[in-house]
C-alpha cells in the first residue's frame, strides 16, 4: 500500500468509528445492551463498571482484525490501527476528560469544553429512553442539545434531570 492509501484507510476507520460509536451507543447500549451500559449512567464508587465490558468486546474484535490483517489483508491491518487510534482518543476524552477516571482537568473554553458539555448532557437523562449526544468526537452545540432535551421531556420521551434544562416559571 502507498502512504496515501494508508492515510486514507486510517482516516476512514476514524470516521467510521465515530459513526459506529453513535449507532452502537444509541441502539445497542441504550437498547438490548442496556444491562451492561446502565451502571455508566448511575452514581457509584466502584473503579470499574459493567459498561467497561463493551471496551473488552470491541478490543477483542480489534485484536482479531490485526491478526487476520497481518495474515491476509494489509488494508484491514491499517483499518485496525485507525480503530485503535479512535479507542485511544475515546478513552482519553470520555474516561479522562469527561468522567475524570484518571486525570482531572476541566477545559474552560474551546472545543474541549464543548465535548465535555455535550457528553454531560448525554448523562442528563435518567434511564435508557430518549437522550442526546450519542456520538462522541463530533459534538453538537450544547444549546441545541439542551433545547432537544427540553422537547423530549415535554413530549414524555425522556426523564431529564432538573439541573439540565432549567425552565423557570414552567409548571
Ligand atoms: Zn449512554
Ligand atoms: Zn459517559
Amino acid at each position: 500500500m502507498t502512504w496515501l492509501e494508508v492515510g486514507l484507510t486510517v482516516l476512514a476507520a476514524l470516521i467510521g468509528m465515530e459513526l459506529f460509536a453513535w449507532y452502537a451507543h444509541k441502539y445497542i447500549m441504550h437498547g438490548w445492551g442496556w444491562g451492561w451500559h446502565r451502571d455508566h449512567h448511575e452514581p457509584h464508587d466502584n473503579a470499574l463498571e459493567k459498561n467497561d465490558l463493551f471496551a473488552v468486546v470491541f478490543g477483542t474484535i480489534n485484536a482479531a482484525m490485526y491478526i487476520y490483517g497481518a495474515l491476509y489483508w494489509d488494508a484491514l491491518w491499517w483499518f485496525a490501527v485507525g480503530i485503535t487510534l479512535y479507542g485511544v482518543i475515546y478513552t482519553l476524552v470520555h474516561d479522562g476528560l469527561v468522567h475524570q477516571r484518571y486525570f482531572k482537568w476541566v477545559p474552560k473554553k474551546g472545543y474541549a469544553k464543548r465535548l465535555v458539555q455535550a457528553h454531560k448532557l448525554h448523562h442528563a437523562t435518567i434511564g435508557k429512553e430518549g437522550g442526546v449526544s450519542f456520538g462522541f468526537v463530533f459534538a453538537r452545540d450544547p444549546q441545541v442539545l439542551k433545547a432537544e432535551l427540553k422537547a423530549q421531556k415535554e413530549a414524555g420521551i425522556a426523564k431529564v434531570r432538573e439541573s439540565a434544562t432549567p425552565d423557570r416559571g414552567a409548571a
